[in-house]
């Protein structure tokens, strides 16, 4: 009689994923439980959040894929347009701008 001890006990889990926490898209967190069935974001920051992160997602790909270079007016740099540098980027850099700034001051003989 060496098995004699106290049953044991089986503890069944039971995974339903259906019924499980949501997780919020955005943040990942769990979305409360008195959020909507439809609801995927805990709160309307990260929606906000989620939204934009795709639409610049987005925006990136198509600048990828359209592949348009500019390049710098004061020293010649190379970028993509709508990745490095924003669209009406003209120059690479503060640093540039200011110098091109200081140019055109001096071609029109201000003091
Ligand atoms: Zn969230
Ligand atoms: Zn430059």
């Amino acid at each position: 009689m060496d098995r004699d001890g106290p049953p044991r006990l089986k503890l069944i889990v039971i995974t339903d994923a259906a019924s499980g926490p949501r997780l919020c898209r955005g943040c990942g967190g769990p979305l409360m439980p008195s959020a909507k069935s439809t609801a995927v974001f805990c709160e309307d920051a990260c929606r906000s959040r989620h939204w934009r992160r795709m639409r610049r997602a987005r925006t990136r790909t198509e600048a990828v894929k359209a592949g348009v270079t500019a390049s710098c007016q004061q020293c010649e740099a190379v970028w993509t347009v709508g990745i490095d540098r924003p669209v009406s980027a003209v120059y690479c850099s503060p640093a540039c701008r200011k110098r091109a700034w200081h140019t055109r001051r001096a071609q029109f003989g201000e003091v």
